[in-house]
């Protein structure tokens, strides 16, 4: 899209928002044209509490399906949009409900006494089967909150309940799923680029496999990860394990750093597929046709208790060093 079109798109999406008194929510994921629009940015966490403080009619959720559905649960009488209704997410697809259902039958019939720990990529169906929903950013407080006769079944992300484990001390069983974005960031090229900047400083979010969790300086959630990079006041050079559109916003706050994304095995850019397919122009139809929108689910009435237990009504203040 050249800069003139790029620049008329923006002015209809200003005017339309306007027309329909509508908040734009937009992951850190997200391109950063779509952000520098954005009402609010935030990850997980933060965008579902911050939608739940949202007063405006409309709510245009820019991210990906399980994100704007957990708006649209949090927020029952608002309108939820979501510019591209195929933006899924690979972590989520590994665990289908059925599936999940077949499985906590079988663990029960095994005689075991568990909860079920759901990370909050996962759909509106899996939270529904689910004792407690987390985002990277309060798992480790909440699974100090699982009473410990209780074993954890974690679902889906294998890699972020292998490390939650190791810091809370808790075994937990592991569902087999991944984000393919976070699972594919080459360990020869971190060490490559530790050798070329050893005074460069390594984040990585704990979707990441072990393998790129032990050469990290900081692990943590993209919140997490912003408050450590802000507490440099010195220029750096950031090596980035993460989505790669989160480097946009670690920029704009912090400008004084440099930020080097670790290259993937297969990809140099280490971008979601799901969350690209968010783009200007079907941000502006679907404010424009006020469509797709989150249609309320049967399933929602459940998912919609666990959520509100889990992340509106957090636990007091207890020591969790890597996620926010
Ligand atoms: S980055 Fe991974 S976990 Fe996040 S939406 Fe994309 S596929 Fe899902």
């Amino acid at each position: 899209m050249s800069v003139a079109i790029a620049e008329d798109v923006v002015a209809e999406i200003q005017s339309l928002k306007k027309q329909l008194g509508a908040t734009i929510l937009a992951h850190y994921y997200q391109e950063g044209e779509i952000q520098e629009l954005a009402d609010i940015t935030g990850d997980s966490l933060k965008l579902a509490r911050e939608a739940t403080k949202v007063e405006s009619p409309v709510i245009v959720f820019c991210g990906v399906h399980f994100m704007a559905e957990t708006a649209k649960m949090l927020n029952p009488s608002k309108k939820v949009l979501l510019p591209d209704m195929k933006a899924g997410c690979s972590l989520s697809d590994s665990c289908p409900a059925d599936k999940l259902h077949r499985y906590q039958e079988m663990l029960r019939e095994n005689g075991h006494k568990f909860q079920t720990v759901t990370y909050i990529n996962s759909s509106a169906a899996v939270k529904a089967l689910s004792d407690w929903v987390v985002t990277s950013g309060n798992a480790e407080e909440i699974i100090r909150r699982v009473p410990s006769e209780y074993e954890i079944l974690f679902v889906p992300d294998r890699h972020l309940g292998r490390y939650l484990s190791e810091v809370t001390g808790r075994q937990m069983i592991l569902w087999n799923g991944s984000c393919m974005v976070h699972e594919i960031f080459s360990v020869q090229d971190l060490l490559k680029l530790k050798k070329q900047m050893p005074a460069g400083k390594t984040l990585a979010h704990p979707e990441c496999p072990a393998n790129i969790l032990e050469h990290a300086d900081f692990i943590g959630g993209t919140e997490a990860m912003i408050k450590y990079v802000g507490s440099f006041k010195e220029p750096v050079d950031f090596l980035v394990a993460t989505e790669a559109n989160m480097m946009w916003q670690l920029q704009s706050r912090f400008a004084q750093h440099r930020y080097h994304p670790v290259p993937g095995i297969t990809c140099a850019c280490n971008k979601c597929p799901h969350m690209a397919l968010n783009t200007l122009e079907k941000l502006r139809d679907c404010m424009l046709h006020q469509s797709p929108e989150i249609i309320w689910q049967p399933e929602f009435d459940q998912a919609r208790k666990v959520l509100e237990k889990s992340l509106l009504n957090p636990a007091p203040a207890v020591k969790h060093p890597a996620g926010d």
